[in-house]
């Protein structure tokens, strides 16, 4: 999608993978200055260890203390985190949902949590309940976005057995960031008869495109979404960060989904 956006905005440049091990991540860092390349993804497992090799970070990664998008400014690293706002706008876009003031459920604590509780908070969510394997996990993530965002109210729980019993009874979202479902595992404990009439159910894992926690919320009747608009959405603002201009409108969506063999990233359920 990045290829096809480069090219659609006549840019002379190219998108390109390199699979680096995390014992060169320094080495591929200085790459990057030595290459003058314009700028990098960055992606598991270096989202966090980047972070110390950059020359700056800006609010959004600083405040998830990850990074995954990193512009080359002559020479001088910046570090960006677009994940949050990708998220942001994809509740948006695929599910019509606003942060401001709900409350909302996070399972799972990793990169991709630290990124999405920091952007809820910018947002104005008024409650956030993070679920974790590890509990202590999910207890340093709700510390740390509380010393940043006081005006949220963090929580955190581990997530086991029974654990939904323990959900607060308003909540507008729930939101899968771990890998479970990837393989067609589903979230211990956790039962969507207890989400209140009206709550959205998202989850971040785009392939596969229906994963048994979307198949629960539609048998339930919850409007849901995959994370294919979030992987849009934090591609285009990376392009922006990287190139000063946005990709035309729907392009990367066009590509990506054409990519994962037409999957749609929403079920809009009456
Ligand atoms: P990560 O940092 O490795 O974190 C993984 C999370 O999943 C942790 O909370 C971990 O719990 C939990 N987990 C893993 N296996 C589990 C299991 N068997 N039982 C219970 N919990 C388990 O990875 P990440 O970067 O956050 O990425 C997580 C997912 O988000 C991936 O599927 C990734 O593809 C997706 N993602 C999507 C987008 C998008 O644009 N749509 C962007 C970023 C990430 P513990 O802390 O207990 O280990």
């Amino acid at each position: 999608m990045q290829n096809a956006a480069l090219a659609a905005c006549g840019m002379n440049a190219a998108y390109i993978p390199f699979d680096v091990h995390p014992d060169r991540l320094d080495e591929a860092i200085s790459g990057v200055r030595a290459l003058g390349l314009r700028g990098i993804n960055v992606t598991i497992p270096h989202k966090t260890s980047v972070m110390a090799l950059l020359d700056e970070l800006d609010e959004s990664a600083w405040a998830a203390g990850a990074v995954n998008t990193v512009k080359n400014d002559d020479g001088r690293l910046i570090g960006h985190n677009t994940d949050g706002a990708g998220l942001i706008r994809s509740l948006a876009d695929d599910l019509a949902f606003t942060p401001n003031g709900q409350t909302v459920v996070v399972i799972g604590a990793g990169g991709a949590a630290r990124g999405a509780v920091a952007a809820l908070c910018r947002a104005g969510t008024r409650r956030i309940v993070i679920a974790n394997r590890t509990g202590d996990r999910a207890r340093e993530l709700a510390a740390w976005m509380t010393s940043r965002y006081p005006r949220t109210e963090l929580t955190a729980i581990s997530l086991e057995e029974g654990m939904i019993s323990s959900l607060p009874q308003n909540i507008g979202l729930l939101l899968n960031t771990t890998s479970l479902g990837m393989k067609g595992e589903e979230i211990p404990g956790l039962n969507l008869a207890a989400l209140p009439a009206g709550a959205v159910v998202y989850d971040m894992i785009y392939a596969p495109p229906v994963t048994p926690l979307l198949n629960e919320a539609e048998r339930f009747g919850f409007r849901s979404a995959n994370g294919i608009g979030m992987l849009v959405g934090q591609g285009e603002l990376a392009f922006h960060i990287w190139t000063g201009t946005f990709p035309p409108d729907g392009l990367m969506k066009e590509v990506l989904t054409a990519f994962l063999g037409g999957a749609q990233p929403a079920r809009q359920l009456s």
